[in-house]
């Protein structure tokens, strides 16, 4: 009676981790860190608004300020928009589109303190890319209220005020649900923005964040070639823009470490730290003892517009000083790093990094499963949960 009642439950159980083998395999094949990393991410830094030198500024001394316990100093990576319209020339060009990329005088200061910081190790240049819009897209839609306002308006605009959609760059979201760009225009496009890159900063990216997060194999192939070896995700692959404008057509979950086209790795970014958003000092804290648990980087999404508003700079660098504080006290063994130099040490699963005994990644493992919430209630329903909690015990 009581074997059959076992094997009956073991059944259960074989059958339930059959049932959800995918993700299960992936939190196990995923990278277990030796030490809690935290990367602040950086979106959209480059062409747009002037005030951009002197919010990158006051970052570069805010982030030299924290150093972890090897001596590096935080670091901030850069996602770079290379370019924005120049509403003054197409303003003398009614119906064309024209960009102003950050080759322009007016960006100098930009340029500047986007170098000193990477001299200094608190910046890494990554390529968010081109534009934030599709150009074809966005003239495809000139006429539109909200979109001519932003065309005629001042010069180097925002492109945070363009209706959401269209900030996608790799999908054509000048109708909606947004189609596909032919991939021989892709190829051509991002070719195009990676010289660009190689020519203001002096080498290819070698990190790619897509904007909005909307991309395909076709970008991915064409990063490939252009040199670009890691690609930023939030876990997953939204493919388009839907009838309602909301990202959509997800064709891929990914995790870290997991190879891309061309042998490219993806790194998952999500956490959020935008004091703009509301997020206080401790949302920061909370994210990297969460991702520190699960043994994962922690990579957290830091757009520019926290920043770029003199009227409340102050409060949202205070609000950031006080997180690195705060985190750093909670976890002294906790390093900066790169992105770039993360997805390297994943690829050479780098022993100093990357623990690769079978204990720590059981260890790991046993504490990622728990975000899959339907897989842990049917685990307590079936009482799979307590040889987990056994196991988890004699580690
Ligand atoms: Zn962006």
């Amino acid at each position: 009676m009581i074997l059959g009642v076992l094997m009956s439950l073991a059944g259960v159980w074989g059958l339930l981790l059959l049932a959800y083998r995918r993700p299960l395999r992936a939190r196990w094949r995923e990278p277990v860190l030796k030490q809690p990393v935290l990367i602040l991410e950086g979106d959209d830094w480059g062409a747009g608004p002037l005030v951009q030198a002197a919010a990158l500024e006051r970052l570069r001394l805010l982030l030299l300020r924290h150093r972890d316990g090897s001596g590096q100093p935080a670091i901030m990576t850069l996602g770079v928009v290379l370019e924005v319209a120049d509403t003054q020339a197409m303003a003398r060009q009614p119906g064309s589109y024209v960009g102003m990329d950050l080759h322009a005088p007016e960006y100098a200061p930009l340029r500047a303190v986007m170098e000193a910081g990477s001299r200094d190790g608190v910046f890494a240049l990554q390529l968010h890319g081109q534009c934030h819009y599709w150009p074809n897209s966005l003239m495809t839609v000139a006429g539109r209220p909200e979109v001519a306002a932003w065309l005629h308006g001042p010069p180097h605009p925002r492109t945070e005020d363009l209706p959401s959609p269209l900030q996608s760059r790799w999908t054509d979201a000048g109708q909606l649900p947004s189609r596909e760009i032919p991939a021989s225009e892709v190829a051509q496009a991002v070719a195009q923005e990676a010289r660009l890159y190689r020519d203001l900063f002096g080498q290819a990216p070698r990190v790619a964040v897509p904007m909005t997060f909307v991309w395909n194999d076709a970008v991915e192939a064409a990063w490939a070639r252009a040199g670009v070896r890691c690609v930023v995700t939030p876990g997953r692959r939204y493919t388009r823009r839907e009838a309602d404008g909301a990202p959509g057509g997800v064709d891929k979950v990914i995790s870290n470490g997991q190879r891309a086209q061309g042998d490219m790795v993806y790194v998952v970014r999500d956490c959020y730290f935008e004091p703009a958003l509301g997020h206080a000092a401790g949302h920061l804290a909370a994210a990297v003892l969460r991702k520190w648990r699960e043994r994962r980087p922690c990579l957290v999404e830091m757009h520019r517009f926290n920043f770029l508003d003199d009227a409340v700079l102050e409060s949202r660098l205070q609000i950031l000083d006080h997180a690195l504080r705060e985190v750093s006290g909670l976890l002294p063994n906790l390093r900066f790093l790169a992105t770039e130099a993360l997805a390297d040490d994943i690829v050479r699963r780098d022993a100093a990094w990357i623990d690769r005994a079978f204990a720590g990644r059981l260890r790991a493992w046993l504490v990622r499963i728990r975000e899959l919430p339907r897989f842990r209630k049917l685990c307590l329903l079936t009482g799979l949960a307590l040889p987990f909690a056994l196991l988890e015990r004699t580690l």
